[in-house]
């Protein structure tokens, strides 16, 4: 369906879990606290939601969290929204680590893609960042996935002074094998406000510096507001996620509903529609004109750039990213 500034609202991304098996700084505080499980949405009223949101045009979700693969049985997840008819691509967005034990369960549910968040190829940086190891292992489920076809798309949040510097070697990824390698700008989100972004626009111009041959690729790559450029002789291609230094609003394409059933018209704002209640209460034509009105209740744009008017105080780990 159409929001009320005329963009077409066809993608949704669902988190379905606010647990995480690593303690990336900027999305996941040491100290945070958990919901309850009785709080987080059962599976059967996840694809509930879902089938309430094809109705409205909703036609690809993204599965998030939280880290989606701690949650036991998420691929049956997976299956029950692509059992949906009108459901074009369920894709999932992960840190990696348990990717590559259920890769072939996912495989079998029917997963169409993945995004691997991946910001450091340093084994050291790796554990200062997300607080464990594992980067072996998810460098090993990347290359899995791509093994088995699956469509894998690299995500990095680049941070001065941590790994900024790191770009050149994360393109290598997309050199060596068929990935896009994206960089996402740190958003003023929760504990993500206490860092630094590093502008996409300055990245692109130390890119060509040194790939004087870059160029924009206009090709579709996803449901996302990235931009994408191509390197020769590189066989994946480079995407840019710059919800700061470039606003993408215009484009929106999205909602997002929290692991509790909290609907969200954008990532900037606090503001959500709860579809919980009457998920229990079992009227799903409620829950269809629930999702209407957090479709219309879509701001023009975000305000990242001009914090005061940021409402969202939840971290990223809580919402989905
Ligand atoms: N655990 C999964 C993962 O890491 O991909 C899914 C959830 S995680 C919240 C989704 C994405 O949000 C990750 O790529 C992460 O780097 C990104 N993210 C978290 N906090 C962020 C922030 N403050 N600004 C930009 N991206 C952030
Ligand atoms: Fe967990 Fe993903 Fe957040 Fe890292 S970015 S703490 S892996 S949810």
């Amino acid at each position: 369906m159409k929001d009320l500034h005329g963009r077409t609202i066809d993608y949704m991304r669902i988190s379905i879990t606010d647990r995480c098996n690593l303690r990336c700084k900027y999305c996941m505080p040491q100290d945070i606290s958990q919901v309850p499980m009785n709080e987080i949405l059962t599976y059967e009223e996840i694809a509930d939601v879902c089938r309430e949101a094809v109705k409205l045009g909703i036609r690809k979700f993204k599965i998030t969290g939280g880290e989606p693969l701690v949650r036991k049985e998420c691929t049956s997840l997976i299956r029950k929204i692509k059992e949906i008819p009108e459901v074009e691509q369920v894709t999932m967005t992960t840190n990696g680590i348990l990717l590559e034990a259920h890769l072939e369960a996912l495989l079998l549910a029917g997963l169409d893609a993945v995004n691997v968040s991946l910001d450091t190829l340093d084994e050291k940086r790796y554990e200062e960042i997300t607080g464990f190891t594992g980067l072996r292992s998810v460098l090993s489920a990347i290359n899995a996935a791509l093994d088995r076809g699956l469509r894998v798309k690299v995500n990095a949040v680049l941070q001065p002074g941590v790994n900024d510097e790191e770009w050149n070697r994360l393109l290598g990824l997309a050199k060596k094998r068929n990935l896009d390698v994206r960089f996402i700008e740190m958003m003023p989100i929760g504990a993500g406000k206490q860092y630094r972004t590093v502008s996409n626009e300055k990245l692109l111009q130390k890119m060509k510096m040194v790939y004087p041959d870059i160029q924009k690729d206009e090709r579709i790559h996803g449901n996302g507001p990235a931009v994408y450029y191509r390197i020769p002789g590189f066989q994946g291609s480079i995407g840019f996620i710059s919800a700061i230094h470039g606003v993408f609003c215009d484009r929106c394409n999205r909602i997002r509903m929290t692991a509790t059933g909290e609907l969200k018209p954008c990532l900037c704002y606090g503001d959500t529609v709860s579809v919980k209640k009457v998920l229990r209460e079992g009227n799903s034509d409620d829950v269809r004109a629930l999702i209407e009105q957090a479709v219309l209740g879509k701001p023009k744009m975000h305000c990242f750039a001009q914090r005061p008017g940021i409402t969202e105080y939840k971290n990223m780990v809580q919402i989905g990213g």
